[in-house]
């Protein structure tokens, strides 16, 4: 495989119109870096038909793209409903999980009238309706409608700031993880985060089910945005969840979170991703507004890792073409001057210091012998992830003898796995092979220098403690 074009990395929600091997292979020929799916819909069995062709399709192309399983989480809905309700501004609403009568209206979330009191803020269907409560009394909650309009079943409630007796990991979460861990899924997303201990929670059913799962914490909740800082020091990475974010702090809020969300997780080191209504209109259109060109334009500036697609790709009607579309617009900022790059962070004390000091001379060596790659070799892909987050000018090839961690860290910006088990001593027969590999595997050329990140004395196992410059085509230190 040539390494892409693009640095930064996309992800696609797998759906009705693009879930066929057919979809899959076009959408990866389009640019996709990871597939997601979205548990909110379908059953265990779609899902597992869907990895095994993602698996199928990568396996036969040599690609390492990774799966990530987007937990529902705590999603409140409108239960059913007899038919669709026309609720006009002023009218008066009453709200019950448990007590059925006419004109009550059921609810999913048992806490409900617990958790809300006079004052708070109901949002309904992506925050089209919303209304104000009155009173709570006898499990029944009174409510003013502000914004009226259709009321249909089945659709999100949002109550901003006030789920307190909401269990962050569901019984239908639960069952995913397990799913995930016996699918080998490679990241597991967590939705409605609002507090570390909602990552601890779900990372304990990981284990419990055997397995060792990065997770990805969704900020969409005002609390999870308070508590952003530890939150991310307790996941592996971040997603700016804007469309329920949007419903909660309101979309005037949402550029400037984004951008602290981000900020962040650069400084902590952790994988991000921006998702929901990039690129809108191309569910139904071929070509997106200018504004959500500039949108995924100005996450990229932002510095996040990764762009998502949600009902782009699951739904809509141009799904490949959105993917590409994306790609485009990527691959124009990041040949710009607006594109950051070689980010000046100082050394985190979380991280083990060596490896921190090797990554900073590797992207400092970049611009000064004007290196064409950084070749990193790793078993965990510790390494690599740091060096990621600097944003050398040059992508990071990483060589690793797990197919975990290239799937894994084909996430990160201008990151390329190759699994091979390479765990040999650095020797004239290693660079002779490594040359063959590199000419035949990447656009790197003859006489490309490269700089080499790894282990002494094996080169994958152990803590990486060296760099080495190598001239391609030379076998000996003196030719480098
Ligand atoms: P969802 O999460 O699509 O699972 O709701 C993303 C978001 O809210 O933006
Ligand atoms: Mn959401």
């Amino acid at each position: 495989m040539l390494i892409e074009s693009k640095k930064t990395k996309i992800v696609a929600t797998l759906g009705p119109v693009c879930e066929h091997e057919k979809g899959i292979r076009n959408l990866i020929e389009a640019g996709v870096s990871m597939f997601r799916l979205n548990t909110s819909h379908g059953t265990e069995e779609d899902h597992r038909r869907r990895i095994e062709i993602i698996r199928r399709v990568c396996k036969e192309k040599n690609l390492y793209i990774p799966v990530l399983v987007d937990l529902q989480g705590p999603k409140i809905r409108v239960g059913n409903l007899d038919d669709e309700m026309v609720i006009t501004n002023g009218q008066k609403l009453v709200f019950s999980p448990t007590v059925k009568e006419k004109g009550v209206i059921p609810v999913d979330y048992l806490g409900l009238a617990n958790d809300v009191k006079p004052g708070d803020m109901m949002l309904i269907d992506d925050g089209k309706l919303e209304v104000v409560v009155e009173k709570v009394e006898n499990d029944k909650v009174y409510a003013e409608v502000v914004n009226g309009g259709v009321l249909k079943s089945r659709k999100g409630l949002n109550i901003p700031g006030s789920t307190a007796s909401l269990a962050a990991v569901t019984p239908r979460d639960v069952k995913f993880i397990e799913f995930a861990v016996n699918n080998n899924a490679d990241y597991i997303a967590l939705s409605f985060v609002r507090q570390k201990e909602d990552i601890l929670t779900a990372r304990d059913y990981i284990q419990k089910f055997g397995g060792d799962i990065p997770i990805i914490a969704k900020i969409e909740k005002p609390q999870a945005v308070d508590n952003m800082k530890e939150i991310i020091q307790v996941s592996d990475g971040v997603m700016v969840a804007r469309g329920d974010l949007g419903i909660e702090i309101s979309p005037e809020k949402v550029p400037i979170v984004q951008k602290r969300i981000i900020n962040e997780a650069i400084q902590q080191r952790k994988v991000t991703i921006v998702a929901t209504q990039m690129l809108e209109t191309m569910i139904e259109q071929p070509i997106p507004t200018r504004a959500e060109a500039s949108d995924v334009a100005n996450a990229i500036i932002d510095g996040t890792d990764a762009i998502m697609l949600s009902g782009e790709t699951s739904v809509g009607k141009f799904y490949a073409e959105a993917v590409h579309m994306m790609a485009m617009i990527a691959e124009n900022v990041e040949h710009s001057d607006f594109c950051p790059y070689d980010l000046d962070l100082p050394i985190n004390p979380c991280y083990h210091m060596t490896r921190q000091a090797v990554v900073n001379a590797a992207v400092k060596m970049v611009k000064d012998i004007n290196a064409k790659a950084i070749l990193a070799f790793t078993h965990t892909g510790y390494t690599p992830k740091l060096m990621s987050k600097l944003r050398p000018q040059v992508p990071i090839i990483v060589i690793s003898d797990s197919e975990a961690t290239c799937r894994r860290l084909n996430l990160f910006w201008d990151m390329f796995p190759f699994c091979r088990d390479w765990d040999r001593v650095l020797n004239r027969e290693f660079l002779i092979e490594l040359d063959e590999f590199l000419l035949s595997n990447t656009d790197l050329k003859l006489d490309d220098r490269v700089i080499l990140t790894g282990s002494i004395p094996k080169l994958i196992t152990g803590k990486t403690n060296f760099i080495r410059v190598h001239r391609i085509g030379a076998t000996s230190v003196e030719d480098v």
